[in-house]
């Protein structure tokens, strides 16, 4: 389903992805691990195109992102086909960015009503669905500030899913959230992979990858040191940085 081939990018001359290939399949979930600064969150916002990659090329289900390809020319998508291209992807970030004066459920139709071209009866239904999904139809009336951290988060993946993207992006989901609020984050997601839903998930929490992975990916320094199931890449790694990583996060 995604596809990055020879992907490269770089902020003020520092090269911060240098060449990353990686394919997920279709209903795979791949954690992407490593140390701070190694490119993971770039990564993922090349994914989104919140950034605009320098070099290489990314497939989503076949289709190639922020480009056009006219012969040898390869030309910048008009940004109304980059919105579209946008919107079948969903994102979750470490941080909840929930809209303060909407509600959880006025959070969850805004995607699907404003640009998704959704009625509002329908958008509503479907967001009550969702948040019973995340064990949140309680709350389907509060505001983020009457939330804990750990329920912001799932209404935020429930906005995500709102979209019915082809793939989810998760970019350090817990690691803003008090410790015991962790758990029920994690428990949506391990509930949304086993549904078969594509995922591509930076995180610290290496039981979750080794539970939930079908495959983890090393990175560090922009590159992708290793890759494999997560018995292999979390047990028994095979190159020095991994080791070094895991030996300090374990
Ligand atoms: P972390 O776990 O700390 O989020 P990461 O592996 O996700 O790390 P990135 O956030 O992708 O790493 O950052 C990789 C490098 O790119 C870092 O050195 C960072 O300072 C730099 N960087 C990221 N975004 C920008 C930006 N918008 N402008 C300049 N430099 C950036």
């Amino acid at each position: 389903l995604v596809e990055a081939v020879n992907l490269h990018k770089h902020f003020h001359g520092v090269d911060v992805l240098k060449g990353i290939d990686m394919t997920v399949a279709e209903g795979e979930v791949v954690c992407l691990l490593g140390p701070s600064g190694s490119g993971k969150t770039t990564f993922l916002r090349c994914i989104n195109q919140l950034e605009i990659f320098d070099g290489g090329r990314l497939y989503v289900d076949g289709e190639l992102l922020g480009l056009r390809e006219s012969g040898t020319a390869l030309h910048r998508l008009p940004d109304k086909q980059i919105a579209r291209q946008r919107r079948q992807i969903g994102m979750v970030f470490q941080r909840f960015n929930l809209f303060p004066h909407k509600t959880a459920l006025q959070n969850v139709i805004e995607g699907p009503v404003q640009v998704g071209g959704v009625s509002k009866k329908q958008a509503v239904s479907e967001a009550r669905e969702l948040l019973e999904r995340v064990g949140l139809s309680e709350r389907a009336d509060h505001y983020p500030a009457q939330l804990s951290g750990g329920q912001q988060q799932r209404v935020a993946i429930a906005r995500a899913l709102a979209m019915k993207p082809k793939l989810m992006l998760f970019d350090e989901p817990t690691s803003a959230l008090d410790p015991e609020l962790v758990g029920e984050v994690l428990a949506v997601m391990r509930e949304l992979a086993a549904d078969g839903m594509t995922m591509v998930v930076v995180t610290h929490e290496i039981a979750f990858a080794r539970d939930v992975a079908d495959r983890v990916v090393f990175m560090d320094g922009g590159v992708v040191v290793e890759s494999g199931p997560p018995a292999e890449v979390i047990r028994n790694p095979q190159h020095e940085r991994t080791k070094t990583f895991l030996s300090r996060i374990i």
